[in-house]
């Protein structure tokens, strides 16, 4: 049986600090060249085990809701930043004892809070930075699923309704910054035309404001990437307008650092090899279904590349929960580890625990430890949701 990891027990996330600390070498190297700030959107990865490390090297979180507000404030204690579509009124408060930055949906949404804030930031002598997300109308994202500006998306304020907003309220007074998030998985010419469409709409509203948010998508850790273009695209807006840019990638911080390895349970035959993992698309890799993308192990190939091919199904019950086809130089063995890449993001943070499956371990490698177990579940985690 071929064992790429002994003693840990499968189904189990490996996330190895080295590589993340290889992505956080680059990123910083982007903040301190350009003097912009980089957040991590815990949307994409939020095991809060790596906070500390993150931290080190990254101006903080982005967070989506509460939950994630809260864990960004305990966890890694740097500045916090959060969007939602629309924000709760009763969760409104705490989310503001968390944060820096609050990004507003609408005009809406802004002339809701906005005595909220105003009144919070008072009675406790804080600064809240508040921010407008604007739609720019231009996204060069070919799923629909992944893509913000689609049409009659619900996700930020189109420059019709932003002058609409404006001449209802009369003014900008308030509103330091604006945010959009337009991109997924992409290059920084991506990003430079996204910059050309946010200029001629809302070139005229930005010389009013402290700073600018990209977003997230920024593929910046992708070896093909072209970071002298992204450098270019923030300096030139930084200097034409006096702000300060932010970017919150999710995916770049984690890319290519995590592992999900599994076992073989079972190999059958239906017109063609199949085997069974003990591990699911549906519950512990969720983007393979709804990409939907392949996803890379290690030592296997295409269809055909190598002399076994088989079609790797999942230990549920949902007949669609299948990974692929992938080939082996030799014919899979229960008791098999398979190790798939590029686990770390999207992954966790998406886990269910659909058909009673158990959600895998999670686990750290570090220099100076080796491999340490952070988390392990069980019954307990199935049951307690349900
Ligand atoms: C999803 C998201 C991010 C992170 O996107 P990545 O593709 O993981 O980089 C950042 N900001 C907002 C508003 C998002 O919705």
């Amino acid at each position: 049986m071929k064992k790429y990891y002994e003693g840990v027990s499968t189904p189990c996330y490996i996330v190895d600090e080295r590589l993340l600390t290889k992505n956080l070498e680059l990123l910083q190297s982007i903040e301190k060249r350009t003097g912009c700030e980089i957040l991590l959107a815990q949307k994409g990865f939020s095991m809060y085990a790596t906070f500390p490390l993150i931290g080190q090297y990254l101006s903080g979180v982005t967070s989506s809701s509460l939950f994630e507000a809260r864990l960004g404030y305990e966890e890694m204690g740097k500045e916090v930043h959060v969007y939602a579509p629309a924000y709760r009124e009763n969760e409104f408060e705490e989310i503001m004892s968390y944060s820096d930055h609050i990004v507003f949906n609408s005009f809406n949404q802004w002339k809701k809070y906005k005595p909220q804030v105003e009144a919070y930031c008072a009675s406790h002598n804080k600064k809240i930075s508040c921010g407008l997300r604007i739609n720019p109308e231009y996204s060069e994202i070919e799923t629909d699923l992944y893509n913000p500006c689609f049409t009659n998306s619900r996700l930020g304020t189109t420059l019709e309704q932003f002058e609409q907003g404006l001449e209802a309220l009369g003014t900008l007074e308030g509103i330091d910054g604006l945010h959009f998030h337009a991109m997924c998985e992409q290059n920084s010419d991506t990003l430079e035309r996204i910059l050309d469409a946010v200029e001629e709409k809302f070139g005229a509203y930005l010389g009013e404001m402290k700073w600018i948010n990209f977003g997230g998508g920024h593929h910046i850790t992708r070896p093909d990437y072209d970071v002298e273009k992204l450098i270019t695209c923030i300096d030139r807006i930084q200097d034409k307008y006096k702000v300060k840019v932010y970017l919150e990638p999710g995916e770049a911080v984690a890319l290519n650092t995590g592992y999900l390895v599994s076992t073989v349970l079972e190999t059958l035959q239906n017109g063609m090899d199949l085997a069974i993992l003990d591990t699911s698309a549906a519950c512990h890799m969720p983007d393979v279904l709804e990409m939907p993308y392949r996803p890379q192990i290690i030592g296997a190939g295409l269809p055909g590349e190598y002399p076994y091919t088989y079609r790797l199904g999942s230990a549920t019950c949902l007949a669609g929960d299948v990974i692929g086809d992938y080939s082996f130089p030799e014919p899979l063995q229960v008791g098999d580890q398979l190790v798939f890449t590029d686990m770390g993001h999207y992954t966790m943070v998406k886990n269910n625990t659909f058909n009673g499956i158990n959600l895998p371990d999670i686990l750290l490698y570090k220099e100076e430890t080796g491999l340490v177990q952070v988390k392990s579940f069980g019954y307990e985690d199935f049951k307690s949701r349900l």
